[in-house]
């Protein structure tokens, strides 16, 4: 803090930077350096030893005698085999700025201007965007990182190629300036969307592509038989959830979850008001109380 403060009122760092552009059979190479004349306010990080990078600007690259046009000397040369990494995975971190950034992964330069200051989402929905991607088991955390699970890659594979590009977001925002600048209609913006809704939605029910997630280690649902996937939650509880749409049962760490028993309790009376007055026969709901007595017996063993 005192350092930092020193540091504000210090004199600048003057340096000398330089670019070199080399060639060699043929092949260009890139290097930059940089010369300190004056260490400035750098003098007092130094002095305390805390800045990081201030060594490689203390032993620079020795520039003084490089000219334009300059033949220099090759003294040696190595191939070396070096293997790409895959970008690293998003914590909720980096996929907040990534959203809010998400011109960035626009080539065109005008749609990349469009978008730029708003990115995907509103500070206000970023994180529920997030949250809801968590919550339907589309993504999931590992450690501090999130990873799509097996739903999710099999939704970026199946959803249309406009869906999944932040350039749809980056037109709309264009046409929406457009629209505030007066110099387009709000009705055929809406009425544009709407088309393109009823396309997209055309086009999926004409589509043979299949929705069929790989759920390597899915199990089998204690109540509609669907499958079960299974996800890490937010304290590295194990959360397994019923994919079936109609169903939603889950359970976390084995026992099935306040809302799954809610479930239960509702089949119950719904199955019971089903039962005439003078049958002897079970009703379904009999089977369903005789489950969840079953298991609860398994617990408590
Ligand atoms: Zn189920």
């Amino acid at each position: 803090m005192v350092n930092r403060f020193f540091e504000v009122l210090s004199p600048d760092c003057v340096y000398d930077s330089l670019k070199l552009v080399l060639e060699a059979g043929g092949h260009r190479f890139e290097a930059s350096a940089r010369e300190i004349r004056e260490l400035g306010w750098k003098q007092i990080s130094g002095a305390s030893g805390q800045d990081d990078d201030l060594e490689d600007e203390v032993n620079p690259l020795k520039l003084s005698g490089l000219k334009e046009g300059d033949v220099l000397q090759i003294t040696s040369a190595e191939v070396q085999r070096q293997v790409t990494r895959p970008p690293a995975r998003y914590t909720e971190a980096t996929l907040l700025s990534a959203m809010e950034h998400a011109g960035r992964f626009i080539e065109d330069t005008s749609l990349k201007r469009s978008i730029s200051g708003t990115g995907i989402g509103t500070p206000a929905t970023r994180a529920d965007i997030i949250e809801k991607l968590l919550s339907k088991y589309y993504i999931e955390r590992e450690d501090r990182y999130l990873k799509p699970t097996a739903k999710g890659r099999e939704l970026v594979k199946t959803a249309p190629p406009q869906l999944r590009s932040p350039e749809l977001t980056a037109k709309w925002e264009q046409r929406l300036a457009a629209i505030s600048e007066g110099l387009e209609e709000s009705s055929r913006f809406s009425r544009d969307i709407r088309e393109m809704t009823m396309e997209l939605v055309e086009n999926i029910r004409k589509s043979s592509a299949v929705f069929s997630p790989d759920y390597k280690d899915a199990v089998k649902c204690p109540v509609c038989g669907g499958l079960m996937i299974h996800v890490q939650g937010k304290k590295k509880e194990k959360i397994s959830a019923c994919q079936s749409l109609s169903c939603g049962y889950e359970e976390i760490d084995g026992r099935p979850t306040r809302k799954a028993r809610a479930m239960e309790r509702s089949a119950v009376r719904k199955y019971d008001a089903d039962r005439s007055e003078d049958s002897n026969t079970a009703s379904f709901a009999d089977f369903i109380k005789a489950s969840e007595e079953r298991r609860s017996r398994k617990r408590k063993r």
